[in-house]
């Protein structure tokens, strides 16, 4: 019989970001050899008393290459696992399972050499490790620039996407990489000077823009199930109708209305 020690890693935090009351980050010590690939999820947990444990499922913002892993939280107030995650700190345990799952990644071998990726908040996460990862392949020589990778980011403020800043300086830095972050609640927020509205609402002008459809473009959806709803409505009127040609990663699964 498997115990809980041979399937989960006693993990360490070693780092905690706070980019607003609801969301932060963390890099932990997983405690043990976790191989992932960019786009896939760890399943987390925290014990609670009477020997149980919550787990859920979040994609890790890490490059493989790193000697950390990190992740992007929501807090979800009323939710099981999110409030005993936002109350650690650097230092404090958590249970991480062995497998890494998930089949979120990039895919360079199906002929379209254009990655159009599309995120609410967190939804980022997989997509900071694709860069990461392809940035470290391209200072290194491992990748020559022929693979093109377009971002949408939308949230409701400016101070919830968490990565603009790292995802700027990629911006500048290499040819292949385009992004766009994009707020659907502009007010109070005089300074910001770049899109507005939700990321399913400019989809249409950026792909006509980088010129991206169905025969050159495989698209990923990443987060909120409206907007993955919404983007797919979207990309299947474009021609995106291959099977292969939407790849998706839902969040959680929204209540009956
Ligand atoms: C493959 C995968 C990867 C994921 N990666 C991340 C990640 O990187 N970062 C991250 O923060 N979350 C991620 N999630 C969501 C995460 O697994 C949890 O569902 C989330 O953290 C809420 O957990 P909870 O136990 O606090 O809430 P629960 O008790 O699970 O949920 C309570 C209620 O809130 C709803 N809900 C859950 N999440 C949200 C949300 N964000 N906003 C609004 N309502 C919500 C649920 O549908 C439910 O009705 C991922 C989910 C999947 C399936």
């Amino acid at each position: 019989m498997p115990t809980p020690e041979d399937k989960f890693f006693h993990a360490i935090v070693t780092r905690r970001v706070d980019f607003a009351p609801d969301l932060w980050m963390f890099r932990i010590e997983s405690g043990g050899a976790f191989p992932f690939v960019p786009g896939q999820y760890a399943t987390l947990g925290v014990e609670i008393p009477g020997g149980k444990r919550i787990e859920r499922p979040y994609s890790i913002v890490s490059s493989p290459s790193e000697d950390e892993l990190e992740f992007f939280f929501e807090l979800v107030p009323e939710g099981a696992l999110t409030p005993l995650l936002h109350r650690l700190q650097p230092g404090d345990g958590l249970l991480m399972r062995k497998v890494p799952k998930g089949k979120f990644s990039l895919d360079m071998q199906n002929g379209r050499t254009h990655h159009l990726l599309i995120s609410t908040v967190t939804g980022v996460a997989p997509f900071v490790s694709y860069v990461r990862t392809l940035y470290k392949d391209w200072k290194e020589g491992r990748f020559d620039g022929t693979h093109q990778l377009y971002l949408l980011n939308g949230a409701s403020r400016p101070w919830e996407f968490g990565y603009r800043e790292e995802l700027t300086q990629f911006e500048s830095e290499v040819p292949w990489f385009k992004y766009v972050p994009t707020v659907s609640r502009p007010w109070d927020h005089e300074d910001w000077a770049g899109e507005i509205g939700r990321a399913d609402d400019i989809l249409r002008k950026y792909a006509d823009h980088w010129e991206l459809d169905a025969s050159n473009t495989i698209a990923y959806l990443c987060g909120h199930p409206e907007m993955i709803e919404h983007s797919k409505a979207i990309l299947r009127r474009r021609g995106f109708t291959e099977k292969h040609a939407v790849k998706e990663e839902v969040y959680w699964i929204p209540p009956h209305k």
